[in-house]
């Protein structure tokens, strides 16, 4: 193999794949070949900026969201330079908070993208493959991948960054056969929410942001029949806190770069540090935090600036738990956390309040458990918190917004699933993704870590908590890529 320069192989597209290939180039001293192996036209969107609905927003302001940890203004200034504000004035929220159309935010990911392409000073490039990747393996010392159009590459790391799998009604959901109109599997499959009629009744499967987004985009199309949001805890997203002074739009201090990354690499907050006698257990940090809130509301704070603190920490926080709490925040816990974790947009957040005001958007609480056709409608059989199931709730549409089922998009990957049958990946503790150590290695079946094979975002959710927000896949990255460059000669 005649070679000029270490390749590494990156499986898919979105923001990870794209912020990993950019902070290589920029932190690689010598020069690297990166390839991008991802079907669609563009890389950087995936599947979270897609989303060409111009109500689909980032759920934090623009400051939150940055492919360069070490520079948090990086996408602001981005959008500065474009005027994009002028185009989109919508995205300035009272509480000065700036929150873009999650597209631009893809666009700024595929032109920063580009201009990483050809590095200069190091002589890097980054090339897009539009193909899927099937399998994986690793002979002779070197990993290749091959893809689904017959190639076959080899390479000196390979990276999975395969994020979220495409929404799917959950399996525990008896769903009509054959496959009826009126249900709705995948609200961002382009157009299709646009099929339904404006004056039908739907039940949206799910009250989190995706559901939310789903509830933007008929109301914004004019719809006019009930919108029922149904969920087994009947819990909604929370909304933002205030944004401090010097983050606001229009403010001028200079704030430095590296402001948030040190937030997400500094202390773990002392009312959580076992050194301060906290035990690492759920329900004392449950009430640790609980008394940080009430501490901090007490004084005129927020309930955010003590959360964030926790969130920010998790990723080092969460492999100290043993599993059994682990498995015990997972079972009470994690809902909480989600609602509180993945805020909404204000814009959103309005528009779904004004149509709850006026008894359009309604909030329910139970579990789908089995979907039968109605003729031209759906009969929907919900279990009850108390356990008693009702049937036959009446729906001209069901749209499934149930979150995204990262241990059921192994199964239907093939990459993904060739690695594990392989014996390359094994699925982590609480199959929610892949078993990875502390720098990003796959772990093997035999517990082995692979230095020819890292994993990052949100595959990585079991072993490290919450690697599902841009900034923190970006950090997350950040920590990795000394690992991942380590023993690559020329780079
Ligand atoms: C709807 C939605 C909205 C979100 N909004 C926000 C937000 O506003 N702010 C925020 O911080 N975070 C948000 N997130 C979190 C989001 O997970 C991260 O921001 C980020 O997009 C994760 O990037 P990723 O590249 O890991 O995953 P993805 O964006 O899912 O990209 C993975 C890519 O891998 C490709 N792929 C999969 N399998 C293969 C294969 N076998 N071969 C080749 N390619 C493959 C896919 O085509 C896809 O493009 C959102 C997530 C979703 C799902």
């Amino acid at each position: 193999m005649n070679r000029q320069r270490c390749r590494i192989v990156i499986i898919g597209g979105g923001f990870a794949g794209a912020s990993l290939a950019i902070q290589l180039v920029r932190r690689a001293p010598g020069a690297l070949e990166i390839m991008i192996v991802e079907p669609r036209s563009e890389v950087g969107r995936g599947l979270a900026y897609s989303t060409k609905d111009p109500d689909h927003r980032l759920n934090a302001p623009a400051f939150a969201h940055s492919l360069l940890p070490e520079d948090f203004l990086h996408f602001s200034r981005w959008a500065e330079d474009r005027d994009l504000l002028a185009r989109d004035p919508d995205a300035l929220h009272a509480d000065g908070g700036v929150y873009f159309r999650r597209y631009d935010f893809g666009t700024y990911l595929v032109e920063t993208l580009a201009e990483h392409s050809t590095v200069g000073a190091t002589g890097s490039q980054i090339t897009h493959l539009r193909d899927l990747a099937v399998s994986v393996g690793f002979e002779n010392g070197f990993a290749f991948v091959r893809t689904q159009s017959g190639q076959e590459f080899v390479a000196d790391r390979v990276v999975i960054a395969t994020g979220n799998p495409s929404l799917r009604l959950p399996k525990s959901i008896i769903r009509p056969w054959p496959e009826h109109a009126g249900l709705i599997e995948n609200p961002f499959e382009p157009g299709r929410l646009k099929t339904l009629a404006p004056a039908a009744e739907i039940l949206v499967v799910g009250a989190g942001l995706t559901a939310l987004d789903a509830m933007s985009t008929l109301l914004a199309q004019g719809h006019r029949g009930t919108i029922t949001a149904v969920s087994r805890h009947g819990l909604t997203p929370r909304g933002q806190g205030p944004i401090p002074p010097a983050l606001r739009h229009g403010a001028t201090p200079q704030l430095p770069g590296q402001m948030f990354h040190a937030r997400l690499t500094g202390a773990i907050p002392a009312f959580l540090d076992s050194a301060n006698g906290v035990p690492p257990k759920a329900l004392a940090w449950l009430r640790a935090l609980r008394r940080q809130i009430a501490e901090a509301t007490a004084g005129g704070g927020a309930w955010q600036q003590p959360f964030d603190s926790l969130r920010d920490s998790l990723w080092r926080l969460w492999p100290s738990l043993p599993l059994s709490e682990q498995r015990r925040v997972l079972r009470h816990l994690r809902k909480m956390y989600d609602v509180h974790r993945f805020r909404t947009p204000p814009q959103s957040e309005a528009t779904a309040a004004a149509a709850g005001a006026r008894g359009q958007v309604r909030y329910a609480t139970g579990t789908v458990v089995e979907l039968r056709d109605a003729g031209r409608r759906l009969s929907v059989a919900i279990r009850r918190p108390g356990g008693a199931t009702a049937p036959g709730l009446i729906v001209d549409a069901v749209v499934n917004a149930s979150g995204l089922d990262t241990a059921a998009g192994i199964a239907t990957n093939p990459v993904l699933r060739a690695l594990c049958e392989a014996g390359h990946v094994q699925i982590d503790a609480h199959n929610l993704g892949l078993s990875i150590d502390d720098e990003g290695r796959a772990i093997d079946v035999d517990g082995k870590s692979s230095n020819w094979l890292r994993i990052i975002g949100p595959p990585t959710l079991g072993s490290f908590g919450d690697p599902i927000g841009a900034f923190f896949v970006a950090a997350q990255i950040h920590r990795f890529i000394p690992s991942i460059l380590a023993g690559l000669t020329g780079a």
